[in-house]
């Protein structure tokens, strides 16, 4: 894991030229459905063509360095106007893998799931609980995250639009818009536990928006955790698993499963199967396993 200094992002963004912005705008005109306001000759155009630049200048820097993940803080944004959304988006859905606030872990799980998905109908990306639908019965969990959900989740025409984001503190980030597609799809979260790594898999179900919200303008999921909201969130908190994951629409978990035994790393499953006795109990001997299988 390596790292650059942002200002040297910065000055790639702030190089890239008029003509090359031109053609990314006439892409993104053609794929999404713009708001209007960032149309070219609208107020909020200039927007529109910032983002184009940071994904320009990012999408290059990755290209030279040969990297395939990559992450990005609110807190260190050097002189970029704009905090990374629409330019992050856009280079997940091409497999790159992304992880926010810096978080490598993440962006290194995100990248893998995009390889063992490829060519798979859906995609993966970052994800973050958001906040729960506490209706008894029917408990959702929304996911999200400040800008960076990979439109690879849905196959609608994402918005692209722009709002004010008060983290940061930089101008108003440009961004995709969507709902993430309703069907089977996976949550993974990679653990540091000091002398290992675990991974964390919960199998769950994306479902439509139970009621709109024009008032959340990022991408997002809503999924209905197995085997049980109560169950999950308990079992997910005695593993010590992590606030970001990556969601995946392509693979399932025995896929998973054969990723974790040629990786060597732990995983714990919480899926139809699971009740929290049994889980704790694979967690304690997981760390019983793991300790010995070390001088093995
Ligand atoms: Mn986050």
């Amino acid at each position: 894991v390596n790292t650059w200094g942002v200002t040297e992002l910065a000055d790639a963004v702030h190089a890239v030229g008029d003509t090359e912005i031109d053609a990314l705008v006439a892409e993104y005109l053609d794929l999404y459905d713009v708001a209007p306001e960032l149309h070219p000759g609208s107020a909020r155009h200039d927007s529109l063509r910032y983002g184009a630049a940071i994904e320009l200048g990012l999408r290059g820097f990755l290209e030279a360095g040969g990297f395939s993940a990559f992450t990005t803080s609110f807190e260190d944004l050097a002189d970029l106007k704009q905090l990374p959304g629409l330019a992050v988006q856009r280079l997940m859905a091409d497999g790159y893998g992304f992880g926010a606030e810096g978080d490598w872990k993440t962006a290194v799980l995100v990248r893998a799931a995009a390889v063992m998905g490829a060519g798979l109908p859906g995609g993966a990306s970052l994800m973050e609980d958001y906040t729960y639908h506490l209706e008894p019965g029917n408990e959702l969990i929304l996911g999200a995250h400040m800008l960076e959900v990979s439109p690879s989740l849905t196959t609608s025409t994402p918005r692209l639009e722009v709002h004010p984001l008060g983290i940061g503190g930089k101008d108003d980030p440009v961004r995709l818009v969507f709902t993430a597609d309703a069907g089977p799809a996976l949550v993974v979260a990679l653990s540091d536990l000091r002398d290992r790594f675990r991974l964390v898999a919960n199998v769950v179900e994306n479902v439509a928006l139970p009621v709109p919200m024009p008032k959340l303008p990022v991408g997002h999921a809503v999924w209905k955790p197995a085997p049980d909201f109560t169950t999950s969130a308990a079992a997910w908190l005695t593993a010590g698993a992590a606030h970001h994951t990556v969601m995946t629409t392509q693979v399932g978990v025995q896929v998973v499963r054969d990723f974790a035994q040629m990786a060597g790393v732990e995983l714990l499953v919480i899926d139809e199967s699971t009740t929290l006795e049994g889980f704790a109990r694979d967690v304690r001997t997981n760390a019983a396993y793991y300790r010995l299988a070390q001088s093995l």
